[in-house]
């Protein structure tokens, strides 16, 4: 099996929320699709260990923030490699919150929908949700982050709980001068930079300020080891 053919597939990039009583969380999902229209449904796929699974066990309730094509990584770190039983993932983020309690990113979305779970689908280490929208609103115009944007464009890592995670192909002739986040899997390219956070393309990763940090799950540089 060549698991590069997995790759071949595309999907966008979501930031997916639930609630449990008082308590919200959200996580990064690049499984959502529709499934049919009258009524309206939807699915999403979510990994058995985290938090939002939990959550959404529980309330039977789930929201869908579509990301702009030009969200920084830092919020897809955040919503991504964090944790909501370590930290407060919607610190610092802007949202609302909708007619059910559900929490909606408001900043580098695009719009969002609310869906009600129908029905559960056991796939081994992740739920699937299918759930019937109950409520979605536009919030600007724009291009959705797609999945593969956000790593070619992007340079994007993934972690390992999600669905798509790949272990990636490493050329060793093409790998010079670069590092890789031990916590992420973000690898600093010297030839793209790190324009989001001011670093110029041709940066080499030993001239990068002290106070850099990986630009999806912000650890610092010491985190870092050169790909060999
Ligand atoms: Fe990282």
């Amino acid at each position: 099996m060549d698991p590069r053919a997995l790759h071949k597939i595309s999907y966008g990039l979501y930031i997916i929320t639930s609630r449990k009583g008082d308590q919200i969380n959200g996580q990064i999902a690049n499984t959502v699709f529709q499934i049919s229209n009258e009524p309206p449904t939807i699915a999403v796929s979510i990994n058995k260990k985290n938090l939002t699974h939990e959550f959404i066990k529980d309330s039977k309730l789930f929201a869908v923030s579509v990301l702009a094509q030009d969200a920084p990584l830092s919020l897809i770190g955040n919503f991504g490699f964090k944790s909501g039983r370590e930290v407060n993932k919607f610190e610092g983020v802007d949202y609302q919150l909708g007619d059910s309690g559900l929490p909606h990113v408001t900043t580098d979305t695009l719009a969002y929908l609310e869906a009600r779970v129908l029905q559960e689908v056991d796939a081994v280490t992740h739920t699937i949700f299918i759930g019937e929208v109950t409520a979605a609103e536009v919030l600007k115009d724009g291009a959705p982050m797609t999945y593969a944007y956000y790593h070619e464009v992007k340079r994007g890592s993934v972690p390992k709980t999600a669905p798509s995670f790949v272990p990636e192909f490493k050329d060793k002739k093409a790998v010079s001068g670069k590092y890789e986040c031990s916590v992420c899997g973000y690898v600093y390219d010297p030839a793209a930079g790190d324009p989001e956070n001011g670093v110029e393309p041709g940066t080499p990763f030993e001239a990068l300020p002290e106070s850099w940090v990986c630009p999806v799950c912000g650890v610092d540089k010491a985190s870092f080891k050169l790909l060999k």
